[in-house]
């Protein structure tokens, strides 16, 4: 057999090489150094923002903001259900409770009419996920927090360098949270960013991001704080990485422009949203099979496997986890049921997409029999 196709994996050229090893060897290898400062710095331009405040991971982001944002145990935090299980999992560690919602089935992004009908007298926040790179419809959102009182915190954790009407996501809300896991659209090994406007939040997300040392008094502790940091040698790797970044977008619009031409003239078959006022990240290629099941969707990938590619299922809803109560998302559970995911990364060839999409049609064929 040939070798696997995977899902994803990084592009690293020299430049990344170069920089990490300069970051080693200057023996700037914890969390000073002059690549946090610039990657910081060059990622809240790239946003649009006036802050940007580099963290361990995606999930420490999202821990921190929702810390920094003053939410408190007891607070609910509207959540939409079709996500990585992260955005609710940083809500239950504040001790507040995510309330799942639906999601809109032409963006797999939540619903602002879900988030009208969930919010109660204890509602503080909303945490909309771009998912697979694609915005969600942040005005309506916004005017909907607005209206009443509530703060916004993009989860842009899928897609850095989509836009919402012009403007790039994690300028869009209260704060937006970035990570840099290795299937990212640009990586740091483990990473992630706080992005922000707002003075008071980033400062006080710096603060308890460095074990709440008072910035005045050296090992001083005036509450609970957190080792949350990334390494200058992780900011060496993401900076090389967002110097490059138009690059991996603009490959990873083209990936997807080669697989709607082989797929998306198949009946029953439905590839990633475009909104028109979105431009999608392509975090990933996503496929629904309409009449596709659990079951068949295993049988689907183990035949894709078989024949040398790789995909992953589209996330499960979060409150099908044992660990959340249940909640009414007939949305989040069609799309979750029938959605995969195919290969999609910078080094994929158009010969590599036409060999997944054939696989993908005679594998499809086969479970269909
Ligand atoms: C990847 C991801 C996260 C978490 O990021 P990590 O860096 O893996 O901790 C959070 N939310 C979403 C939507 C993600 O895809």
């Amino acid at each position: 057999m040939d070798k696997l196709i995977p899902v994803s994996q990084p592009s690293i050229s020299q430049r990344e090489i170069d920089y990490v090893n300069d970051a080693v060897r200057s023996g700037w290898v914890s969390s000073l150094g002059r690549y946090i400062d610039e990657f910081e710095s060059r990622f809240a331009r790239y946003c649009g923002t006036r802050y940007a405040l580099t963290v361990s991971n995606g999930t420490t982001a999202l821990h921190l903001a929702l810390m920094a944002a003053g939410i408190k145990s007891g607070d609910e935090v509207i959540v939409p259900d079709l996500t990585f299980i992260a955005t609710a999992n940083s809500v239950a560690y504040i001790g507040a409770t995510p309330v799942l919602v639906d999601v809109d089935a032409d963006t797999l992004c939540i619903s602002p009419a879900a988030i009208e009908r969930a919010i109660t007298p204890r509602t503080r926040a909303i945490i909309p996920v771009h998912l697979y790179g694609h915005p969600a419809d942040m005005d309506l959102i916004n005017a909907i927090a607005e209206k009443h009182g509530l703060l916004v915190v993009e989860d842009a954790a899928e897609a850095h360098g989509a836009e919402y009407r012009g403007r790039r996501v994690g300028s869009l809300g209260m704060c937006g949270v970035f990570s840099f896991y290795g299937n990212k659209v640009i990586t740091s090994g483990e990473g992630g960013m706080i992005t922000t406007d707002d003075e008071s939040l980033y400062r006080t997300a710096k603060r308890l991001r460095d074990h709440a040392m008072s910035p005045t008094r050296r090992y001083w502790h005036e509450e609970i704080g957190y080792n949350y940091r990334m390494t200058n040698m992780q900011a060496a790797l993401g900076l090389a990485q967002l110097e490059r970044i138009d690059e991996f977008l603009s490959k990873r619009r083209e990936i997807m422009g080669w697989y709607r031409d082989r797929l998306s003239t198949q009946t029953k078959l439905r590839l990633n949203r475009d909104a028109s006022w979105a431009k999608n990240a392509y975090w990933i290629v996503c496929v629904e099979v309409e009449d596709l099941s659990d079951d068949l969707r295993q049988s689907l990938m183990a035949a894709l496997r078989e024949r040398g590619v790789d995909s992953r299922p589209y996330f499960y809803p979060v409150s099908d986890m044992p660990v959340y109560p249940d909640a009414d998302t007939p949305v989040a559970h069609h799309h979750s049921r029938i959605g995969i995911n195919l290969p999609t990364y910078f080094d994929l060839s158009e010969h590599d997409v036409n060999q997944v999409c054939e696989v993908f049609t005679s594998a499809l064929a086969q479970i269909r029999n």
